[in-house]
């Protein structure tokens, strides 16, 4: 069987896209790759929802490099700030607050369960200026309630940020209404090419922050990438395949009816999933899902989930994709992103279907 991807990144391509990263790579301080930039920027900001003041920057980095520069570039010491933490991604949010000795405080999150109303509003009308949440927490699949957060954001005057990095192109999203001011996705999740681009939109607000922004850092320094960016550029060389490929699939996902439609094609998918697996012995993880990933854990708690995980990618050459740490045993994720058909999911079920059979799964 020739390899399957059910990972949540890098995932994989379709066709057209492999045909673009095949080609050289041209040069690109020319009047031609502005206009690629230019276009890409017009589209994502319409994919985000973004107003029409907001900006896309375009770093070449993994979506880790937008996070980190998303948070040195707009928080300062003087920012009182609370992080979402339900899993990997979250504490990495964590993780980059204590990397600038930025004043945070912690929500805690049980792994795979959502984050409370009741969490949320103890830290009410507590003077907090900014939020960092990971719109799907990766690691467990989990959806925050992103209009509950918008809803409080909004009453505190918090600034919010949002890393919507597995999220985009799969749950629906508006950032002008939600009041989002800055939202990062990254290029190896539902976009669905090469990864090394990360991208951020940030709204007016987002804009004045990183232009008054005294933040140590030369390279992710994002002032020059926005001042850059008006003429389509970036300040320095950025991975121009992959923004190529980004360009490519952005007309694809447009010429297919937008970004509705993707979001539309990407839940039925994880839907049909969801339906399929009923018969299974497995037990969905998350109390609620993005339609980016399923995590999944077994019905039999003897049966290691990391050991599944390696007879499916050894023996079937299909790759679902493991959990760490302490759920290594007990997790693993099915990605409902990149280019997935329907006969493919299919094929994934066969071969649970078949590790029931050979007594593997039970
Ligand atoms: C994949 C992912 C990231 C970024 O990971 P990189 O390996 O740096 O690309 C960040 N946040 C979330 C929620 C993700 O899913």
């Amino acid at each position: 069987m020739s390899m399957l991807n059910f990972t949540v990144g890098p995932v994989m391509m379709s066709e057209e896209i492999k045909k673009v990263g095949g080609d050289d790579i041209p040069y690109f301080r020319t009047e031609e790759f502005s206009k690629v930039m230019l276009e890409n920027e017009a589209l994502l900001k319409k994919y985000f929802k973004a107003e029409n003041d907001a900006r896309i920057i375009t770093l070449t980095g993994s979506g880790t490099a937008a996070m980190d520069a998303a948070v040195s570039n707009t928080l300062d010491t003087n920012d009182k700030i609370l992080v979402i933490n339900g899993g990997s991604f979250g504490h990495r949010f964590v993780e980059i607050c204590q990397t600038y000795e930025l004043n945070y405080t912690e929500i805690k999150c049980q792994f795979g369960r959502t984050l409370t109303k009741e969490q949320l509003y103890k830290f009410d009308n507590q003077e907090y200026t900014a939020l960092l949440v990971n719109l799907d927490e990766t690691s467990s699949g989990v959806l925050y309630d992103i209009e509950m957060i918008s809803r409080f954001c909004k009453k505190n005057n918090i600034f919010l940020i949002v890393d919507s990095i597995s999220s985009f192109l799969c749950d629906s999203f508006d950032m002008k209404e939600l009041g989002v001011d800055v939202v990062i996705t990254g290029s190896q999740k539902a976009l669905a090419i090469a990864p090394g681009i990360s991208l951020i939109c940030a709204n007016k607000k987002a804009i004045t922050r990183i232009n008054n922004s005294k933040v140590k850092s030369y390279y992710l320094n994002l002032k020059s990438y926005l001042t850059n960016g008006e003429r389509g550029q970036t300040p320095f060389t950025p991975a121009v395949g992959t923004i190529l490929e980004l360009n490519k699939r952005l007309h694809i996902i447009e010429s297919n009816g937008g970004v509705d439609a993707e979001i539309e094609r990407i839940s039925y998918l994880a839907k049909y999933f969801r339906e399929k697996i009923k018969e299974l012995p497995f037990e969905l993880f998350a109390d609620k899902m993005s339609n980016a990933v399923t995590a999944l854990e077994l019905k039999n708690k003897n049966i290691s989930a990391h050991k599944i995980f390696e007879i499916i990618k050894d023996e079937y050459n299909v790759f679902v994709c493991p959990n760490g740490g302490e759920y290594k045993d007990k997790v693993f994720r099915v990605g409902h992103i990149g280019y997935i058909q329907l006969e493919d999911v299919d094929k994934l079920i066969d071969i649970f279907k078949d590790l029931v059979k050979r007594g593997i799964l039970s």
